[in-house]
C-alpha cells in the first residue's frame, strides 16, 4: 500500500483548509482496507469527499481515503429495484446513474456533494427526502477487527442529520457498500423549496424524475456557494427543534419567527433565520464569514484556518443563544 506521510488535505476537504494528515492511504477494495487495518494500529480517520468536515488541526494517525467503487443492480422487481453502490462512489454521479436507468427515489438528493459511504452517516437529506427513505442496508468494516458487518435500517437509528455512526458507533466502522430500494414508479416530492415554481417556469405539468433532478440542481446552484469557488461545507448548523412551550414563549417576543411544526410535536426553527436575526448573514470576519445568500453556510474566503472558522461558529452559537435561548449544534464534523 502507498502510505504518504504529512500529506496536505487541502484538496480533500471542501472548506479547502490546509492541514496535514500524519499518514494517508487510499483503499480501492475491502481487501485493501482489511490489509491496511492489519498493518496499522494507529488512530484511524475515514475520509470521503471531505464535504462535511472542518479540519482545525493536523490529523494524527492514519487517514484512509475510501475509494471503493462500483454500482450494481442487485434485484429487479416489477415495481421496485434494489441497487448497491461502493462507499467511494460520488453521490451525485450515483443519483444521475439511477435517474438515467429510470430508478426513482433519490432525485431530490441531486447535487449533494460527497461520497455514497458517507451518506448514511448523517442521513443526508434535502427537499423533503432523506436517505433513510430509500435505504435498504449497508456493509461496513469494523476498524478494530477488520470484520464485515451488515446494518439494516433499524440498526442505523436514523434521525434528522443523525445515525448511530455519529453517536454510539462513531469512528468505529468504514462503510464500504450501501444498498438502496428504489422505485420504477416513485412518489414524487414536489412540495419543498421552489421545485414547483421551477417546474412551472419550465411549463412542466407532469414531471419525470429527471425534471425534478434538474429543478433541484438549478435551485441549489443558485442558492449555495460552489465549494470549487468558495470553500464551505454546506449547512454548518442543524436546524434546532424546540418544544411547543419554548416556541410559544419566543413567539411573544419575536412575532415574525419562522417555524415548521414536526410530527413528533416539536417545532423546527430554521437556523439560518436565527443567525440572520443576530446580524451574521453576509458578515465577513477575517478570512471567514457567513454566506450572503445562506446564513447557515460558513465560508472560507481564501486562507482561513479551521480554528478561525470554528471561532466564528462559536460566536454565532453564543449570540443565537443569548438572543433566543436556543443552542445551535454543528451539522459539520469538527476535527
Ligand atoms: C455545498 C454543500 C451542500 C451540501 N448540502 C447538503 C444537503 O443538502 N443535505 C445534506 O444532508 N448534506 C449536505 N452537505 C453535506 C455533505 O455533502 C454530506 O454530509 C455528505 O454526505 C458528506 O460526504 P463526504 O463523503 O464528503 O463525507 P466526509 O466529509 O468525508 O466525512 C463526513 C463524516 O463521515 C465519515 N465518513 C465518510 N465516509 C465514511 C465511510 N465510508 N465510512 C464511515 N465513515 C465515513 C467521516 O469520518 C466524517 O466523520 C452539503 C455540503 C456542501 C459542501
Amino acid at each position: 500500500m502507498n502510505y504518504e506521510k504529512d500529506k496536505s488535505l487541502q484538496y480533500f476537504n471542501t472548506f479547502g483548509i490546509d492541514v496535514k494528515a500524519e499518514s494517508f492511504v487510499e483503499v480501492q477494495s475491502v481487501e485493501e482496507l482489511q490489509n491496511v487495518l492489519v498493518e496499522n494500529k494507529k488512530p484511524i480517520f475515514i475520509l470521503g469527499g471531505g464535504s462535511n468536515l472542518l479540519l482545525t488541526k493536523k490529523v494524527k494517525g492514519l487517514v484512509i481515503h475510501n475509494s471503493i467503487f462500483g454500482k450494481k443492480v442487485e434485484r429487479d422487481f416489477s415495481k421496485s429495484i434494489y441497487v448497491s453502490a461502493g462507499g467511494g462512489e460520488n453521490w451525485h454521479e450515483f443519483v444521475l446513474w439511477a435517474i438515467k436507468k429510470g430508478f426513482g427515489g433519490i432525485e431530490n438528493l441531486s447535487l449533494i456533494p460527497g461520497r455514497v459511504g458517507a451518506a448514511p452517516i448523517q442521513n443526508i437529506g434535502a427537499y423533503g427526502v432523506e436517505l433513510k427513505d430509500v435505504f435498504h442496508k449497508l456493509e461496513a468494516v469494523e476498524l478494530a477487527t477488520g470484520k464485515i458487518h451488515v446494518f439494516r435500517r433499524k440498526d442505523c437509528h436514523f434521525g434528522y442529520r443523525e445515525s448511530i455512526f455519529k453517536k454510539k458507533m462513531k469512528g468505529q466502522f468504514c462503510i464500504t457498500k450501501v444498498y438502496f430500494k428504489l422505485s420504477k414508479n416513485p412518489k414524487l416530492h414536489l412540495d419543498y423549496g421552489a421545485i414547483k415554481q421551477q417546474l412551472e417556469a419550465k411549463k412542466i405539468s407532469i414531471p419525470t424524475i429527471k425534471d425534478i433532478s434538474k429543478a433541484v440542481i438549478k435551485i441549489r446552484s443558485s442558492k449555495l456557494p460552489d465549494p470549487a469557488e468558495l470553500g464551505n461545507s454546506g449547512s454548518f448548523f442543524k436546524n434546532p427543534e424546540i418544544s411547543k412551550r419554548q416556541f410559544k414563549q419566543l413567539q411573544k417576543s419575536f412575532s415574525q419567527i419562522v417555524f415548521y411544526p414536526l410530527e413528533n410535536g416539536k417545532i423546527k426553527v430554521p437556523a439560518g433565520w436565527l443567525i440572520e436575526q443576530c446580524g451574521w448573514k453576509g458578515k465577513r470576519v477575517g478570512n471567514t464569514g457567513s454566506h450572503a445568500k445562506q446564513a447557515l453556510v460558513l465560508v472560507n474566503y481564501g486562507n482561513a484556518t479551521g480554528k478561525e472558522v470554528y471561532q466564528l461558529a462559536v460566536k454565532i452559537i453564543d449570540s443565537v443563544e443569548e438572543k433566543f435561548g436556543i443552542k445551535l449544534s454543528a451539522e459539520v464534523n469538527v476535527l
